[in-house]
């Protein structure tokens, strides 16, 4: 029994004891070659993750301890915390996160190791509660892998569901496993595991994008100095599109963005010469958009000069209605958003989309550029037309709406074309693609809404009345 208990201990004094070989000074770094630099540096990290994987087996075995079934006689709360995370935030002096990090990855190994074993205190055989995790263990255990690595690749591929299966996100996560080794950092492995996990789960896609899209919110806070604070949490799509009004705004202080266009020039010098700082410009720019937008003729639809974001997807892909796209900013696109087949069907409607075709060689075949924007015209006699948002029950201005392809563009080769446009405000556009609200426009010229077979089983066209006091007007004229 001493052996197992004084065996570890000797061996991290023993370990102290190198560490302490380690050169402090900074002229012992800046007398190094760089060759040597890089290699000290290679080294340092590999102890590092030693050192993590170590953390993380303490942590994990304090957690052990400290589990619930044990209840007060848990190591943490004999020792006065409530929690493993307050006991070793405690005794670590660590940041919750980094607390976490070693509890979630000392976790892991430890479910690893019981595989099988059965707990002392409740009887139960024990099962790994993440299987799929097993290589990313072993690679951590080696030391091999960063625990922040395991951390951004347990947390980006999620929990198996109906969907996806164990076997696929183990799958996913040698991969990744591989990709860490090979260098790859925590906070891309992260975004590398939510790829993975949207390419095995299209379906899931949606669900996470609905998900996301209900979190989204804006309040004002009234600070003590008189100020007042926005806060608005976007989801990706409203992201991308405010980001891309920030950028415009703001790029030229950043140094972002080159222009070639000799009135863009222009504008990037003034914004450069602007003494005002990028929050400051953003500020006033964003106080301009929303007086411009309360004052903006309501009979009229907004539009032109809209902000522009990029959706890719695959086209094979997309005729099938089973794929998902990809949102990347104009401007210094850094994080990549997986979007439903629904979302590129609502971009569809509102923007322009370019085809290109690649040969297996990924060599540029044919580009393409297809009108799907409704011309500035196009748009007003739509305005002229509906009178606004076309929902049976809402009551928004053209100036809200924007222009659905009744038959959608890339499902039914619905054409941009006055006969084949309604309008939708924002809210409702989103409703009808996402929930799969059709409408129909009967040779009569009317227009009904068929409800999704979720809200209406016998999907009871319902009837869509136009907004228009013109059309009313023309009606009421031509029936006398
Ligand atoms: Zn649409
Ligand atoms: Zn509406």
């Amino acid at each position: 029994m001493d052996d197992i208990v004084t065996q570890p201990l000797e061996h991290y004094g023993a370990a102290a004891i190198a560490l302490s070989m380690l050169p402090t000074a900074v002229d012992d770094y800046r007398a190094v070659d760089d060759e040597t630099l890089l290699l000290i540096n290679d080294e340092c990290t590999a102890l590092e993750k030693r050192l993590g994987a170590a953390r993380a087996l303490i942590a994990g075995e304090i957690a052990h301890r400290s589990r619930a079934a044990l209840g007060q006689d848990g190591l943490a709360q004999r020792n006065g915390h409530r929690t493993p995370q307050g006991f070793m935030k405690h005794t670590t002096g660590a940041t919750k996160q980094q607390v976490g990090t070693a509890l979630d990855a000392g976790a892991l190994l430890a479910e690893m190791a019981d595989e099988g074993r059965v707990d002392a205190i409740t009887g139960e055989v024990q099962v790994p509660a993440h299987p799929w995790m097993r290589s990313v263990a072993r690679a951590v255990a080696a030391g091999t892998i960063s625990i922040s690595a395991s951390q951004s690749i347990r947390s980006g591929l999620g929990e198996p569901t109906s969907a996806v299966s164990a076997e696929q996100l183990e799958v996913a996560a040698d991969t990744l496993a591989r990709e860490a080794l090979a260098g790859v950092d925590a906070d891309r492995l992260f975004r590398r595991a939510r790829e993975l996990r949207d390419e095995i789960d299209v379906a899931g896609v949606k669900l996470r994008e609905d998900e996301l899209r209900r979190q989204r919110n804006l309040w004002l806070t009234d600070l003590p100095n008189g100020m007042t604070k926005l806060t608005w949490v976007m989801d990706p799509e409203t992201g991308a599109l405010a980001r891309e009004i920030f950028d415009r705004m703001v790029s030229p202080k950043h140094g972002g963005v080159r222009f070639v266009r000799a009135d863009q020039v222009e504008r990037a010098k003034a914004i450069e010469a602007d003494e005002r700082t990028a929050g400051q410009l953003a500020s006033d720019g964003f106080l301009q958009l929303m007086l411009q937008g309360a004052d903006a003729d309501t009979s009229v639809m907004l539009g032109s000069g809209a902000p522009v974001i990029r959706i890719t997807v695959a086209e094979e892909a997309l005729a099938s209605g089973d794929s998902l796209g990809r949102i990347d900013g104009q401007v210094g696109a850094t994080a990549v958003d997986t979007v439903s087949i629904e979302t590129v069907e609502r971009q569809l409607c509102n923007g322009v989309s370019i085809r290109m075709g690649f040969d297996p060689a990924a060599n540029l075949l044919d580009l393409e550029r297809e009108q799907r924007l409704f011309s500035r015209r196009q748009r007003e006699v739509l305005a002229v037309k509906f009178g606004g948002c076309m929902d049976p029950a809402c009551e928004r201005p053209p100036s809200w709406c924007e222009a659905h392809h009744v038959k959608h563009v890339a499902r039914d080769g619905g054409k941009t074309e006055v006969r084949n446009g309604i309008l939708l405000c924002r809210w409702h556009h989103l409703k009808y693609h996402n929930e799969g609200w059709e409408i129909r426009h009967d040779s009569a010229g009317r227009y009904w809404l068929i409800p999704p077979q979720s809200v209406d089983v016998s999907q009871t066209p319902r009837p869509m009345p136009l907004k228009s006091a013109a059309m009313r007007d023309l009606e009421r004229v031509r029936g006398q």
